[in-house]
């Protein structure tokens, strides 16, 4: 098995899960060195053997269990799926517990509930780690009151105060400081999010035309770009329609410019609604718009270019004069090998041009 798979196997493959699952990996690993410190004091004859035994087993065995559960997916379910709350009470409760059964062994103890404070910083609001910080605060005050009232001679109450009154100004400093670790994420990650959506905004912008909603003269250029060089890599042509309104400034003179707007809207609309998935349409300049089919030959691509000639002919614009109605003159012609997209347009052009003297309303191929 390669080094990936095991970590696969081990962390999952979705990356917030995997973050999740080395949170709690480091946790558990912190917790292990807690449980060899307290088991070298076993061993060294300070610490009871058998609340050691069980105070390790509490331990080792919550994070794992923690770690399984969160690898199962049981957590996703969580306002906070990172389960930090659980795991800091979690590694609280030993903390207060080793602190018990450590004895003069104690004082290894103290930096482990500012270390668990620090990981609230990462997923919890800076409310619930001032809270996370007292609650700390008051278990650790808690057991060395309990000590000292039941084990004097080894917790000295004079000495317990002094603990009690050290500890409990870190803390609070602590958790002020990862409370204020967590507001500055947190107003990182809304801004990250804000700019995230600015740029998509500014993107849409770039890319679209601001009355009909089409793609842009500008994105035109780059789709016209991109299909001319698979053009050449699959030798399949593509077609170009220039459309033009006819009359267009008529339509502005009699009805005004705001019907003008909406019969440049409706025109958008139905043209949008009738091509095929693969073709693309951008409104290419004021009244004239820009066809683009790909994968396809002139020959076949007539029928369709009439039909919509036809379509919009028939169309009445909603939301303007009832009686309005418009008519296009089409300009279709088929990229040939060799010559850049600019020749095709051009063509195009030409094509709009004849459309327009010999009638308007029609299409012609060139
Ligand atoms: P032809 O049949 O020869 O194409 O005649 P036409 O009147 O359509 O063409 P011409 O180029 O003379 O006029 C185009 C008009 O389109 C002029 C311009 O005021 C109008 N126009 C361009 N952009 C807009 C727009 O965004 N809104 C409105 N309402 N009118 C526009
Ligand atoms: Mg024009
Ligand atoms: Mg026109």
């Amino acid at each position: 098995m390669t080094a990936p798979t095991i970590a696969n196997v081990l962390l999952g493959t979705d990356p917030h899960q995997r973050i999740r699952l080395l949170q709690t990996s480091i946790a558990a690993f912190l917790m292990l060195v807690c449980a060899i410190g307290v088991n070298y004091l076993v061993w060294v004859g300070i610490a009871p053997f058998l609340s050691t035994l069980w105070w390790t087993i509490y331990t080792i065995g919550a994070f794992a269990a923690v770690f399984v559960f969160i690898r199962l997916g049981f957590n996703v379910a969580y306002v906070d799926p990172s389960l930090t709350v659980l795991q800091m009470v979690i590694a609280l409760v030993s903390g207060v517990w080793a602190y018990a059964i450590a004895g003069p062994g104690r004082g290894a103890i103290f930096p482990t509930p500012i270390v668990i404070l620090m990981f609230g910083m990462y997923a919890l609001p800076p409310v619930m780690v001032r809270r996370m910080g007292w609650l700390a605060i008051a278990m650790f005050g808690a057991v060395m009151a309990t000590m000292a009232v039941l084990k004097p001679e080894v917790y000295e109450p004079k000495v317990e105060v002094m603990h009690g009154f050290v500890l409990s100004a870190m803390l609070m400093v602590v958790s002020m400081l990862a409370g204020q670790l967590s507001r500055l994420r947190r107003r990182l990650r809304a801004q990250k999010a804000e700019l995230a959506e600015a740029l998509q905004r500014i993107q849409n912008l770039a890319t679209h035309d601001e009355l009909t909603g089409l793609y842009n003269r500008r994105h035109m250029l780059d789709l016209l770009k991109l299909e001319h060089q698979r053009c050449m890599r699959s030798g399949h042509p593509f077609c170009i329609v220039m459309l033009d309104i006819d009359n267009f400034k008529r339509i502005n003179d009699t009805h005004g410019h705001p019907a003008g707007d909406a019969v440049l809207r409706a025109f958008a609309d139905e043209v949008a609604g009738m091509i095929r998935a693969s073709d693309t349409i951008a409104r290419w300049g004021g009244e004239e718009f820009l066809l683009l089919m790909t994968e396809t030959r002139g020959s076949l691509a007539k029928p369709g270019i009439e039909r919509l000639r036809e379509r919009i002919a028939a169309m009445r614009p909603q939301g303007v004069d009832s009686s309005l109605s418009i008519t296009v003159s089409a300009g279709l012609t088929e990229h040939r090998a060799g010559e850049p997209v600019s020749e095709t347009i051009s063509r195009a052009d030409q094509a709009v041009y004849l459309a327009k003297s010999q009638g308007r309303n029609r299409v012609v191929s060139l």
